[in-house]
């Protein structure tokens, strides 16, 4: 390619709005371009390095036998409402579009239930299993304002495999396979994100300030997790012989803080009561610590799924609870011996943490002290269900603090089992002959953000520093001089390049020697050429590596191989 033919202009200054380096040096080096609304073009210079990685993505799930295929993004808003996660939570997050049919459609955020559907067809015995397909596509998702340019965009490309399988055994296996496939793409493309734990499986996370990912991370064992799935073990809780329950009069005292300083106790002596409503059909009455806060990631995982809102006073008051001054003390709670009915009630582990705790006593103006668990009240289930704040102690280890930063998270590996193959009909004759549901894996890298990642750890202060592996040309050829007869060299050495296989871009344009090296310092390319006068008395082209400041001189003679046999080996 030739610089000055490139569709796609180089840049001397960003706009002002790109705040992340990344997308900074991708608008100046000409990789993309905005449209409007947070929509992005790929330039040729872009869409190179991006076909690099999906290029080293589809080699490493070829060596996991992977097939590759590829689903709609404009799916009937049908196989979600049979899937049963056509919720209204989900609803929102989805871009719905109604076609003339009268028929509704979404972009899609997610493929797995068209995956569930197709193995519905194409599977029929544990002969047909196991199986790793995959698919290189956009997928849409809902964001409010649209920031750091390959980061938090609404459109973006996803290398998402689903490995189906017989039984959870064989489905670790596959997990693990592709968690590792993974793990080699990024070394491939110069990253070492970390691996975190995330619900459902794991992610891997790149640590940024500016990332969108909340990560926890523990300074001492390594344990890293997204924050609000997060272990803390709890801080010591009040402790004493346990006392006798007694009502007290605590007026106008709504709030926990109210309540600890009219009693002069600290918050983590007390109980609090927060309300949700699950699926808009159950109430959930949770009891933590006052000193902690719920987190509804947890919260939704104990309760084995479904979504979650805040409850209304009335729904409150129709358990027999009094907003305000609500404890479970005294409520009829669902549990495993009573499971038809009653209140369900999640307790948080930090209620065994401590004892005499001041709780509501479902009376306006009045508190109980010597609350303690399980004496005076029941759980539907106990869970950690607290979100963990910063220099909290790790859960893993109990020794180390928990240090929550922010991440840009560049893929996942999640095991989704069989609890949509069920809903969706996907499943094989097992060697008995019976029906069984199959197991299901999914595993995604978000390539722009591995594009942005890759730029954020491999630029310096003139731009980007492409590994080899991704560099969208391996070579930059640049001629300088008033003589045409540098010129007409450097596109003899420029054609011979390529003959030999080459990716090369030449910088032959009539410009100035600082604005040619300036360019091809922002592009990238990991080794230039430049063909002088100087050099050429010496009977020399001269070399310097994009990473080195040092400058070299290859002989003229042999000079083409000298250069093929360089590029291969950085
Ligand atoms: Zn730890």
């Amino acid at each position: 390619m030739r610089f000055q033919e490139l569709f796609g202009r180089t840049l001397r200054e960003a706009p002002a709005d790109a705040e992340l380096t990344s997308h900074r040096l991708a608008l100046r080096a000409g990789l993309i371009r905005p449209l409007g609304g947070g929509a992005y073009a790929w330039l040729p210079l872009g869409l190179r390095v991006l076909r690099r990685v999906e290029a080293i993505v589809r080699a490493e799930l070829a060596g996991l036998n992977g097939q590759e295929i590829l689903l709609p993004g404009l799916l009937p808003a049908e196989l979600l409402q049979e899937s049963g996660r056509w919720q209204p939570g989900l609803n929102e997050a989805l871009l719905k579009c109604q076609n003339r049919d009268g028929r509704h459609y979404v972009l899609a955020a997610d493929f797995q239930e068209a995956l569930a559907a197709m193995a519905a067809h194409e599977i029929e015995s544990y002969r047909d299993l196991p199986r790793l397909v995959y698919q290189i596509r956009s997928q849409y998702q809902d964001v409010a304002r649209s920031r750091g340019g390959l980061i938090g965009l609404r459109e973006f490309t996803v290398a998402e495999a689903y490995s189906l399988e017989r039984t959870p055994a064989e489905l670790d296996a596959a997990y693990d396979d592709v968690l590792a496939a993974w793990q080699r793409v990024f070394a491939r493309v110069g990253l070492h994100p970390l691996l975190v734990e995330a619900p459902g499986g794991h992610e891997f996370a790149v640590f940024h300030p500016q990332g969108e990912e909340a990560v926890v991370r523990c300074d001492r064992c390594g344990y890293a997790a997204r924050l609000e799935i997060a272990q803390a073990r709890p801080s010591a809780g009040p402790s004493g012989t346990p006392e006798a329950l007694a009502k007290v009069a605590t007026p106008d005292c709504k709030t926990i803080e109210d309540v600890a300083r009219y009693l002069g106790v600290e918050t983590r002596q007390t109980l609090k009561a927060v309300f949700f409503v699950r699926d808009e059909t159950e109430l959930v009455f949770v009891v933590i610590r006052g000193d902690l806060e719920v987190s509804e990631t947890k919260l939704i995982q104990a309760l084995g799924g479904g979504t979650l809102r805040a409850a209304s006073e009335a729904e409150i008051r129709a358990v027999g609870a009094e907003p305000g001054y609500a404890s479970p003390v005294g409520l009829s709670v669902r549990t495993v011996d009573q499971p038809g009915g009653g209140v369900t009630v999640v307790a948080d582990e930090s209620v065994r943490a401590g004892v005499n705790f001041v709780a509501g006593a479902n009376d306006a103006g009045f508190h109980l002290t010597g609350v303690n668990y399980p004496r005076d009240f029941a759980a539907t289930t106990l869970a950690d269900i607290a979100a963990v704040a910063d220099g909290a102690t790790c859960g893993r280890c109990g020794a180390g603090a928990l240090h929550v930063e922010q991440a840009i998270v560049v893929g996942y590996c999640r095991r989704s089992g069989g609890r949509l193959s069920e809903r969706l009909g996907a499943q094989f004759l097992d060697e008995g002959g019976k029906a069984q549901p199959v197991m299901m894996g999914c595993y995604g890298l978000m390539l722009e953000r591995l594009v942005a990642a890759i730029i954020e750890a491999h630029h310096d202060a003139a731009g980007i520093v492409w590994p080899r592996s991704v560099a969208p040309f391996a070579v930059e050829v640049v001629t300088l001089g008033k003589e045409p007869l540098y010129h007409e060299q450097g596109r003899a050495l420029y054609a011979e390049l390529k003959r030999a296989g080459l990716e090369v871009l030449l910088d032959d344009r009539d410009e100035r020697p600082g604005v040619k090296f300036a360019d091809a310092d922002l592009v990238g390319a990991p080794l230039r050429v430049t063909v002088s006068q100087r050099a050429l008395e010496r009977n020399a082209l001269e070399g310097k590596w994009r990473h080195s400041e040092e400058r070299f001189d290859i002989p003229l003679a042999g000079a083409a191989a000298a250069i093929v046999r360089l590029a291969g080996e950085e």
